[in-house]
């Protein structure tokens, strides 16, 4: 058993990975500022003396004796992360600096919740982890790229200069129960859209693409990666390399919740990638990980949680 620290534990991706550390019989400590996050995703942990709760925020230092640390505190929706983008970028870049220290002070190994935002609008497809990227440094998707491109310069910094021990996983768009309805994003968005009979906003013409990882899959990745030998930093892709445009992801949807909701095109936001696909050759190799939920299958669990929970609501 191991005293572990999730940063951003109340949140969509946080919360499962909690859920699957105390499964594995792990001590867990999630932190969290709930600014995206909610205790309704991790109040059925309350109970559970593997698990403890706890108000931070990740740009103000913090203290812990544990032995590892996934650092997932980031709000993850471009509507998130672009109400206030200062914060976002204090949060990938202050946050990463502190949890980077505490790991040093901890002498433990941590892990980085970056992202495929890393490669901006890529210029080479599938995305391979030594591509660099084609990200805009000025745009208003940048205080989340350049913030997570900034904790990777900064957890190499560490490995490099403290010897530190650094995972650090590229995240692909990763989807499932525990969204937040609100949340803007495109399988959230389509599902509550569907759910109430109201139109599926399609932006831009909806041929752009995106490849889609059903959440277990990705946390059981998140915990591979952890107990990768000490010489294995990453970056390494998570992701599911099945790509589907916005207007196949709209039909797929529809056809698992069925009624009567039709098609509205809006404009395509600003700096919006036209395309993405993991490679995920390294996490084939290196985790011996591969996806395992298909994207109907992931998305009619989806689909589930959010008839009971707007039902609830
Ligand atoms: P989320 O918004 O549900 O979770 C983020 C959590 O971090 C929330 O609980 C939020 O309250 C918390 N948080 C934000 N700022 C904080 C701060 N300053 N201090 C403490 N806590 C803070 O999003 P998610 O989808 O669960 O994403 C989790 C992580 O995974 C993020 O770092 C995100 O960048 C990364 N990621 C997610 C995806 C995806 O498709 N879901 C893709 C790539 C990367
Ligand atoms: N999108 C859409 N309709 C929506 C929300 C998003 O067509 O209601 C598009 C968005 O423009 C993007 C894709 O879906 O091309 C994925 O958007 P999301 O915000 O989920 O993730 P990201 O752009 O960060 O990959």
């Amino acid at each position: 058993m191991a005293r572990l620290l999730v940063t951003g534990g109340a949140g969509f991706l946080g919360s499962h990975l909690c859920d699957r550390l105390v499964g594995l019989g792990h001590y867990v400590i999630a932190a969290d500022n709930f600014l995206t996050g909610s205790l309704d995703n991790v109040r059925h942990l309350s109970q559970n003396p593997l698990f403890e709760l706890m108000r931070h925020d990740v740009t103000l230092p913090f203290d812990a004796d544990v032995d590892g640390i996934y650092n997932l505190a980031c709000p993850a929706a471009p509507i998130h992360y672009q109400r206030d983008p200062i914060q976002t970028t204090r949060t990938s870049v202050i946050g990463a600096i502190n949890m980077l220290d505490l790991a040093t002070r901890n002498g433990s190994v941590i892990l980085q919740a970056s992202t495929s935002e890393v490669y901006g609008d890529p210029d080479i497809h599938p995305q391979p982890e030594d591509y660099w990227g084609r990200v805009n440094p000025v745009g208003i998707r940048s205080c989340y790229d350049e913030g997570k491109r900034c904790a990777e310069t900064l957890f190499f910094d560490y490995w490099r200069q403290v010897q530190l021990e650094i995972k650090v996983m590229r995240i692909f768009n990763t989807y499932g129960p525990r969204m937040h309805p609100n949340d803007g994003r495109v399988v959230s968005n389509f599902i509550v859209q569907a759910i109430r009979g109201e139109p599926l906003t399609i932006y831009g013409t909806g041929s752009q693409t995106r490849s889609f990882c059903y959440v277990d899959d990705l946390t059981e990745a998140m915990v591979l990666l952890m107990a990768t030998p000490a010489e294995f930093t990453g970056p390494v892709n998570v992701g599911n390399p099945i790509e589907s445009t916005m207007l196949e992801l709209a039909e797929l949807v529809l056809g698992i919740v069925g009624g009567r909701s039709r098609l509205e095109f809006r404009p395509l936001p600003q700096d919006d990638p036209r395309q993405r696909c993991p490679d995920i050759s390294l996490a084939r190799k290196s985790l011996g990980w591969e996806p395992k939920v298909g994207l109907e299958d992931g998305l009619k669990e989806t689909v589930a949680y959010f008839r009971h929970r707007l039902v609830d609501a």
